[in-house]
């Protein structure tokens, strides 16, 4: 084994490598770009190497910072985690030149699994099923259309290079081919530098099964059984489970051992993945083969009980595979989210921002979250906007759903949009449930799945008020106990205004004798008390119910306050209008730890950089937008923490632009 490998990557799966290391006595060295100097992994890795600026391709992209930092630090091998170099058979390659193993298949079989063609006609060769269509080497637009129609549509145009549905095209009819094939080549050519396609028979209501395959340098080879990945949007994965649901023990060992011969084909090393595509009735096709670990492994971790990490790095080490076929089995059901910072409802855009406030799900025998971040951490524009995966093992499908969406339900997130009630939604959805999984499936209810916001109800208006008066109450041995402090104003009520969108409403607090409290809602009057419990909650009694709420608040862009609620079921924001006490929004002002932008624009100009010491008020840069010239000032005395753009650059509206050291 080796005593010092490094992971050349970041986030959650840098983290997660690392576990797996360190329970295993290796030392790791962790590398990272300026956007990451404070992030998770460097600070869980024993040692960290700074390598390049936050764009991936000053940093995480460029070989020989990455191989420079191995020699320097001693690793005697790289983990390249998945994404950035983990496919590239040249940086495999370079390793092996500088006498550092990659964690990884040979170069010779990342190469063959490049190009989708390619590696297409070795299936083909193997004898491993493929989608109806075309793969060859002659492009001609005439010829491609020939072949289409031949093939009978729909079709799908894909590009050779194609990754994460990039240069994916539906062509539904004849007519429509040559425009289809155009878009499809430009889009190609300008992420992958290549314009070569294939072109496959388009299945309608396909699902994504894949395997999990094993090989060591000794010649055996392993399948740890099937994933299905079919809940996704515009071509990628949300949902994630193993095993796949209505998959019978004949069609699974057909499809494993398929995907074994797959790997020996090309002579593979290491972990595999084979993906296919199957129709309802069970029938599969060879899809593209991923020559790295998946995102979604941990599922095949929990249902064989396998660390797959571990078996990385015992065969890169030389070693053998732990377990031979016959004694690998299946235990239970699990499933796998991804917790994106992205808004479903705007067609998934990514949300940028600084996590304000995080809660997610506590680990147990049944959860596990893998995670690259912590609150109070940036979800920048350079890299992937998963916040983390949640994992949940349990005896069936059915706990492991129902134990899902109640964990979605928890989770709180403040800072960035997230996809957790859409989670949710999904999870507790009668058709996913019931076994119903295809590749359309969120499209074809989206309506359940991104139903349009409902005005904000009772308890979300009870819980912001009683956290607002809570807020006035003198200090005690317990503040939050209105029994000893809370005192009205004279005329013997108060109010407190919200905005919920455009709607306006007035919530009307009256105290009671018994030291209760009385709130009149917009749907009517209910009695209330309100507690301090663990974690900075309140636990709140509205009529006969009680519950424990968090609400976060904080200073909006605009210089507004907002209080955002979790009681139960997702986030719900409330702005509050003409804040009485203009002291308290200038605290929480100053509770802010980053500059954001407040409009679209350009940096023009940089007046600070990471390290300087900033008083208030003092200029820290200059944007432009629309037309106009914006100079930001500090808004605390601080230290600067990062400064996350360089002049010339194009900046969203909220983006992070300067950071301040905490505490
Ligand atoms: P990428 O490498 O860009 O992710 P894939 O070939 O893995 O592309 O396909 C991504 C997704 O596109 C699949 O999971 C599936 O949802 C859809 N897809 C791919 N091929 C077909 C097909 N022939 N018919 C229908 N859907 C397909």
């Amino acid at each position: 084994m080796f005593s010092k490998i490094l992971i050349a990557n970041r986030g959650e799966i840098a983290c997660r490598v690392i576990k797996t290391a360190r329970r295993l006595g290796v030392k790791t060295v962790a590398v990272y770009s300026d956007a990451d100097a404070g992030a998770r992994h460097v600070a869980m890795a024993d040692e960290a190497v700074h390598i390049g600026g936050s764009a991936a391709r000053e940093s995480y992209l460029v070989v020989d910072k990455i191989l420079d930092a191995a020699r320097r630090t001693g690793a005697q091998a790289v983990h390249p985690g998945y994404g950035f170099l983990s496919e590239n058979a040249a940086f495999a390659e370079s390793c092996g030149k500088a006498g550092i193993v990659f964690i990884g298949p040979p170069p010779s079989a990342i190469r063959a699994m490049g190009s989708k063609s390619e590696a297409k006609k070795i299936m083909e060769k193997a004898r491993v099923p493929l989608v109806p269509g075309y793969h060859g080497d002659d492009q001609s637009p005439a010829l491609l259309a020939k072949e289409a129609a031949g093939i009978g549509f729909p079709v799908l145009i894909k590009a050779s290079a194609g990754g994460g549905g990039t240069g994916m095209r539906v062509v539904e009819a004849a007519d429509k081919f040559g425009s289809a094939l155009e878009g499809a080549k430009r889009e190609a050519k300008a992420s992958f530098a290549d314009d070569h396609v294939l072109i496959e028979k388009y299945l309608t209501r396909p699902r994504h099964i894949e395997i999990q395959v094993f090989a060591d340098g000794h010649g055996d080879c392993v399948y740890l059984f099937e994933r299905d990945c079919s809940i996704q949007r515009r071509h990628q994965k949300v949902i994630e489970e193993a095993p796949a649901p209505n998959m019978d023990p004949a069609r699974r060992k057909a499809m494993g051992e398929a995907a074994v011969a797959a790997a020996k084909a090309i002579g593979y090393v290491g972990a595999g993945t084979v993906e296919f595509i199957a129709n309802q009735d069970g029938t599969f096709y060879f899809m593209e083969m991923n020559t790295r670990l998946q995102v979604e492994h941990p599922v095949t971790e929990a249902i064989t009980g396998q660390d797959l990490v571990e078996w990385q790095l015992l065969v890169a080490a030389g070693g053998k595979l732990p377990l031979r076929q016959e004694e690998l089995r299946i235990d239970g059901h699990a499933v796998e989210v991804r917790l994106y910072a992205e808004d479903p409802a705007r067609n998934f855009l990514p949300s940028t921002g600084t996590l304000v406030h995080l809660r997610l799900p506590r680990e147990n025998a049944h959860v596990r979250v893998d995670t690259g971040v912590r609150e109070g951490d940036t979800v920048s524009p350079f890299y992937d906007p998963m916040i983390a995966k949640v994992i949940v093992h349990d005896r069936d499908r059915t706990s492991a759903m129902r134990r899902m969406a109640a964990l979605m339900a928890a989770t709180e997130v403040v800072g960035v949009t997230t996809n957790s009630a859409l989670l949710e939604a999904l999870c507790s959805h009668p058709a996913f449930v019931g076994g119903e999984v295809d590749t359309g499936f969120i499209e074809r209810y989206r309506a359940d799945l991104l139903p349009k916001p409902a005005p904000a109800d009772d308890r979300t208006f009870a819980v912001a008020t009683l956290a607002r008066i809570a807020e006035w109450t003198p200090a005690s041995s317990d503040p939050w106990d209105l029994k000893n402090g809370f005192r009205l104003l004279e005329i013997g009520h108060d109010e407190v205004r919200w905005k919920d969108g455009e709607r306006e409403a007035t919530v009307i607090v009256r105290r009671l004798r018994d030291g209760k409290l009385r709130l009149e809602l917009p749907g009517g009057s209910v009695d209330a008390t309100v507690k301090r419990a663990r974690d900075g909650r309140l636990a709140i009694g509205l009529g006969n119910d009680t519950f424990e709420a968090s609400i976060v608040r904080r200073a909006a862009l605009d210089g507004g306050v907002d209080y955002t609620v979790f009681a139960g079921g997702g986030g719900r924001r409330l702005r509050l209008v003409d804040p009485l006490d203009v002291t308290q929004y200038e605290a929480t002002a100053a509770d802010e730890t980053a500059v954001r932008s407040p409009l679209p624009g350009k940096i023009i100009d940089l007046k600070v950089k990471a390290g300087d010491s900033v008083s208030k008020g003092q200029p820290l840069l200059v944007l432009e937008a629309m037309k106009m010239e914006h100079t930001l000032n500090a808004p605390i005395d601080g230290k600067i923490k990062s400064v996350r753009y360089a002049v010339g650059e194009q900046v969203v509206e909220g983006a992070d632009l300067v950071e301040f050291e905490t505490g």
